[in-house]
């Protein structure tokens, strides 16, 4: 099943067609009314009608427009951790991207300064919330998955002793997501990040260190989940500042991020303007 936010409205798609869930089936029609009940939802959506409206793909926003907790997850790729110059952790480390930089598939993002960098990742969707959740109970409390971009200042997160990674990732845009929140994943799915048309990144999901079952229960051990949540699950080898020389991102630049079965993001950028509200 894929589940999109189309204009604000949750809707289920189907090749080029959608389906809006509030008319059809009386769930939303915000996308977060939707993940919270989850349960009841996906039950009518096994029976729902046809999705049989075009739908213009520009209209995609961020498939959760508005999580309470973004988790996001370093070094979690081996390749990824010698690159940054690490171990592969031994547990999980865990920052924040504070909601407001939540942003839809087909973003253009200010640039604050010349240290931007990529972070190609999988994202998974908070269903059902719950503490000290299982590993073995984990995956019941998945609504499904998108792809995401941990879009990274490099300077501001180097700054400080030790650097604190949250405010770096956390600039507006700066957590692109989507074109849909999808219920199905193939575990060995190649994660593949391009900046123009080269390819920058690219890996299989099944290398990560901590797959999202174990992500779920050593998060939930901590924090209690909520619908809606974001898990950033880390990104893999091929960043831009472990580069020689470092590549950063400029206006000119388009960034696409892609897991196959979920889909892709297109994200372009654009120089710092002035102040805005
Ligand atoms: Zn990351």
């Amino acid at each position: 099943m894929r589940l999109a936010n189309l204009g604000g409205r949750a809707a289920l798609i189907t090749g080029d067609r959608a389906l809006d869930v509030f008319d059809a089936g009386g769930f939303g029609p915000d996308p977060m009314d939707v993940l919270e009940n989850w349960a009841a939802f996906t039950e009518w959506a096994g029976s729902a009608p046809e999705a049989s409206s075009p739908y213009d793909p520009a209209r995609l926003g961020p498939p959760v427009p508005r999580p309470r907790q973004v988790f996001a997850v370093a070094l979690n790729y081996p390749p990824h951790a010698v690159e940054a110059g690490f171990e592969p952790p031994a547990d999980p480390l865990v920052f924040t991207k504070f909601p407001t930089c939540v942003a839809g598939p087909q973003e253009t993002v200010e640039l604050p300064g010349d240290r931007v960098d990529w972070e190609v990742e999988l994202v998974a969707v908070v269903g059902r919330g719950g503490h000290r959740i299982g590993e073995e109970a984990a995956l019941g409390h998945v609504a499904g998955y998108t792809v995401g971009q941990d879009l990274s200042e490099r300077r501001l997160q180097s700054l400080g002793e030790p650097p604190q990674f949250s405010l770096a990732k956390s600039f507006p845009g700066f957590g692109p997501t989507g074109p849909h929140l999808v219920t199905e994943l193939a575990p060995g799915a190649a994660i593949t990040c391009l900046l123009n048309d080269e390819v920058v990144q690219k890996a299989s999901l099944a290398d990560m260190i901590f797959g999202v079952p174990e992500l779920v229960s050593r998060l939930s051990a901590v924090c209690r989940l909520l619908p809606g949540d974001l898990i950033f699950t880390g990104t893999p080898a091929g960043v831009g500042n472990r580069r020689t020389p470092p590549r950063y991102l400029t206006a000119d630049d388009v960034l696409t991020s892609r897991v196959d079965g979920l889909g892709e993001l297109r994200t372009r950028f654009r120089a710092a303007g002035a102040a805005v509200d």
